[in-house]
C-alpha cells in the first residue's frame, strides 16, 4: 500500500549503509516521507526540538548511545510517537524486554520486509489513540464549560480558582471573588423568548470577560450568575473599582433583534484571605453580599461584612419563609376593639397582622413587616390583609345590624406603590363593604415623605368615601401646616404618650396639646395604648372621641371579636353606665 502521507521519520542509526537500505524501503512505501538520520544523543535531542516526528526507528547499539537512551530522550521530549527497534543483534528476549519498557515493536535487520507493515500499523494506532483522546477531551470540556457562553462552569471555576488561591497564598498576596447576579434577567427571557435571551446572555458574557482584569478567571456559575476571581493587592478598593468598571460596560444597551436591553448587575465581593481560605467559602460569602445588593434594589456592589451578614441571615430566613406564608395559611388577622368613649360602645376594630410559623412560632409584625417592605412582599400581603379585613367587617355589619368600621395599617412602601389607591379601592369595592367603614392607617412619616403625592393619593380615598387616620401621631415630627393640607379624618395619638398619664406631667401636656390641635383641625381624636381607668377618665374629660388599648380589649381572633360584639348587643349602652370592659384576654 502506497502512503501519500508526508510522514516524518527519525532514524537513529550509526551505520550509513543500514540507514540507506532502510531509507530506500521507506521511500518506496512512503514517497512523501521526510527522513532524518541521527547517531548520537545530542543530534537526536536537536532533531526532537525541531518538531514532531511521526515515528522513530532506532538501532539497538551505537557508539556511545543505545536504543534505551534514545527511547528515554523521545519520551522526555513529550512525544508519544511510536518507537521501533531495528537491530541486527537482538534476540527475542531482548526485543520483548524493549517492548516492555515502551518500544512499540522490534524488527531484526535480517527481516526488513516487516518494517513497512509495522509502521503502518503503528501510525493507525496513533491515529486511533489521538482520536479517542480528542473525544475524551471534548467530553471533559462539555462537562466543564458552559455551552452557551463558552465560559468555565461552576465546577471548573472552583477547581481553577483553588489552584490560583494556592499560588496566591504562596506569594502571600490577595484575591477578590466577585459574584455577579444579573438583575431581573428572567424578564428578558419572558418577554423575548429563550433564543433571544440566549443571544443577550452571550453578549453579557463577552462584556464581562472584556471588563474583567487581565489574567482573572471568569465563569458562568448558573442561569444568570457569573463569577470573577482576580488577584488584588489593596483589599477592598481594587474589587470596588472592578465592579464599577463592569457596571460602566453595561451602561450601553445590548441590542438583539433591533431591540435594546439595559442590563444591570448586582455584585457581591469576598476577599481572600479575609473572607475565606477556599473557593466554596468565598463563593458563599460573596453570594450573601449579593443578596444585600438585591434587597436594596440591585444595580450595585457590596463587599462582604460578617456582622452585617449575620443580621441579614435572619432577615433572609424571614424573607424566604414569608414567601410561602400566605399559601401555607400561616398569616391571620386579629382585631382590637376601638371604643367610642362617649357612647361606650365598640365602633371599630383595628386589624393587626399575625404570622404563626411552625418553627419560629409567633413572629411579631415589627419583625417581619420591615422585611416584607424591603422585599416588596408587602404588596401581596397587604392585599390579602385588606381583603380579609373588609370581608370580616362586612359580615359584622350584616350580623349585628350596626356598622362596625375596620382600621387597616399600610406601610410607606405600600403607600408609595404606583397603583396603590386603585388597588385598595378595587379590593374595597369587590368586598362590598361600605367605603366609610374602611379606615386607612398610615403613619406621619408616610404622609409627610412626599406631601404632594400623599395629598393626591389621600384625595382619591376621600372622594371614594374612605376615612384616613394618621397612626402613631406625635412620633414623626410632622409639620402642622403640612398636616392641615392633607385630607385626613382621624388622629391616633401614639401609645408612648399615654404612658403614666395623667401622672407624668410631660406626657399629660402632650396629650392635651394633641387633643386641642385635633379639635381645632376638626379631626376625630383617638388614643392608643389605653391601659388604665385613669387614662380613660382623662380622655373622657378631654373629649377624646375614641380609645383603644389593653384596658378595653386586646387584639383577638375574628370569632372572639364577633362574640364581643354579640355580648355588647345584649348589654345596655346607656350614657353614664360604666364602659364595657372586654377583659384582658388574648
Ligand atoms: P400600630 O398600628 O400602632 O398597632 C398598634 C399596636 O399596639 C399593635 O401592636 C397592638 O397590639 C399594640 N397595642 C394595642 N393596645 C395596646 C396597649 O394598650 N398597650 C400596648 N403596649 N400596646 C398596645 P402589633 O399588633 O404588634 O403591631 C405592631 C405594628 O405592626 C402596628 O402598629 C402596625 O404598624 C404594624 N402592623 C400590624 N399589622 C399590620 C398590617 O396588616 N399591615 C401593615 N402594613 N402594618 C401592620
Ligand atoms: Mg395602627
Ligand atoms: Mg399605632
Amino acid at each position: 500500500m502506497r502512503q501519500a502521507e508526508p510522514i516524518r521519520v527519525l532514524l537513529v542509526e550509526d551505520s550509513e549503509d543500514d540507514a540507506l537500505l532502510l531509507e530506500r524501503r521507506l521511500r518506496a512505501a512512503f514517497p512523501l516521507a521526510a527522513l532524518r538520520r541521527v547517531d548520537s544523543a545530542e543530534r537526536m535531542r536537536a532533531a526532537l526540538a525541531e518538531g514532531p516526528w511521526d515515528v522513530v526507528i532506532s538501532d539497538h547499539v551505537m557508539p556511545g548511545f543505545d536504543s534505551e537512551a534514545a527511547l528515554a530522550l523521545l519520551r522526555e521530549s513529550g512525544s508519544d510517537a511510536p518507537f521501533i527497534l531495528y537491530s541486527g543483534c537482538l534476540d527475542e528476549g531482548r526485543g520483548a524486554l524493549a517492548m516492555r519498557v515502551g518500544a512499540s515493536d522490534w524488527i531484526a535487520k535480517h527481516d526488513p520486509a516487516r518494517i513497512v507493515p509495522v509502521i503502518e500499523r503503528e501510525l493507525r494506532n496513533v491515529r486511533l489513540r489521538r482520536e479517542k483522546e480528542r473525544v475524551e477531551r471534548e467530553a471533559r470540556e462539555l462537562a466543564s464549560y458552559d455551552t452557551l457562553t463558552r465560559l468555565p462552569n461552576r465546577s471548573l471555576f472552583c477547581q481553577q480558582a483553588q489552584l490560583r488561591l494556592d499560588a496566591i497564598e504562596a506569594e502571600r498576596s490577595g484575591a477578590a471573588l466577585l459574584y455577579i447576579d444579573l438583575d431581573r434577567f428572567m424578564r428578558i427571557n419572558e418577554t423575548l423568548g429563550y433564543a433571544a435571551g440566549d443571544a443577550v446572555m452571550r453578549q453579557i458574557a463577552v462584556r464581562l470577560r472584556a471588563g474583567a482584569p487581565a489574567g482573572s478567571l471568569v465563569a458562568r456559575l448558573g442561569q444568570d450568575e457569573f463569577a470573577i476571581l482576580a488577584a488584588v493587592a489593596d483589599g477592598a478598593r481594587e474589587p470596588r473599582r472592578i465592579a464599577e468598571r463592569l457596571a460602566r460596560r453595561f451602561a450601553e444597551p445590548i441590542v438583539v433583534n433591533d431591540q435594546e436591553f439595559y442590563v444591570t448587575l448586582s455584585v457581591g465581593v469576598s476577599l481572600y484571605p479575609e473572607h475565606g481560605s477556599d473557593c466554596a467559602t468565598l463563593l458563599k460569602n460573596a453570594e450573601s453580599a449579593v443578596h444585600f445588593v438585591k434587597r436594596l434594589g440591585g444595580n450595585g456592589h457590596r463587599v462582604y461584612q460578617a456582622e452585617l451578614q449575620a443580621a441579614s441571615c435572619e432577615s433572609l430566613r424571614l424573607e424566604n419563609e414569608l414567601r410561602h406564608a400566605i399559601v401555607r395559611r400561616q398569616l391571620h388577622l386579629v382585631y382590637q376593639p376601638i371604643y367610642d368613649i362617649a357612647a361606650q360602645r365598640v365602633v371599630a376594630a383595628e386589624a393587626l397582622l399575625r404570622w404563626r410559623h411552625p418553627e419560629m412560632g409567633l413572629v411579631p409584625p415589627d419583625r417581619f413587616i420591615p422585611v416584607a417592605d424591603d422585599t416588596g412582599q408587602i404588596h401581596a400581603i397587604g392585599a390579602w390583609v385588606l381583603e380579609q379585613a373588609c370581608a370580616e367587617a362586612r359580615a359584622w355589619g350584616e350580623r349585628y345590624g350596626r356598622p362596625i368600621a375596620v382600621a387597616v395599617n399600610f406601610s410607606a412602601t405600600q403607600f408609595r406603590h404606583q397603583h396603590f389607591a386603585a388597588r385598595v379601592l378595587g379590593i374595597l369595592r369587590a368586598s362590598g363593604l361600605s367605603p366609610h367603614l374602611l379606615e386607612m392607617e398610615i403613619t406621619e412619616g408616610t404622609a409627610m415623605h412626599d406631601a404632594e403625592a400623599a395629598a393626591e393619593v389621600l384625595g382619591a380615598f376621600k372622594r371614594a368615601g374612605v376615612r384616613v387616620a394618621i397612626d402613631d401621631f406625635g412620633t414623626g415630627y410632622s409639620s402642622l401646616s403640612y398636616l392641615r393640607r392633607l385630607p385626613i379624618d382621624i388622629l391616633k395619638i401614639d401609645k408612648s404618650f399615654m404612658r403614666d398619664v395623667p401622672h407624668d406631667a410631660d406626657n399629660l401636656a402632650i396629650v392635651r396639646t394633641i387633643l386641642a390641635l385635633g379639635h381645632a383641625m376638626k379631626l376625630e381624636c383617638h388614643a392608643e395604648g389605653v391601659e388604665t381607668p385613669a387614662q380613660l377618665e382623662l380622655l373622657r374629660a378631654e373629649r377624646c372621641a375614641r380609645a383603644q388599648g389593653f384596658l378595653l380589649g386586646r387584639p383577638v381572633e375574628a370569632r372572639a371579636f364577633a362574640e364581643l360584639l354579640a355580648a355588647e348587643d345584649g348589654a345596655p349602652a346607656a350614657g353614664g353606665a360604666p364602659l364595657v370592659l372586654a377583659g384582658a384576654a388574648g
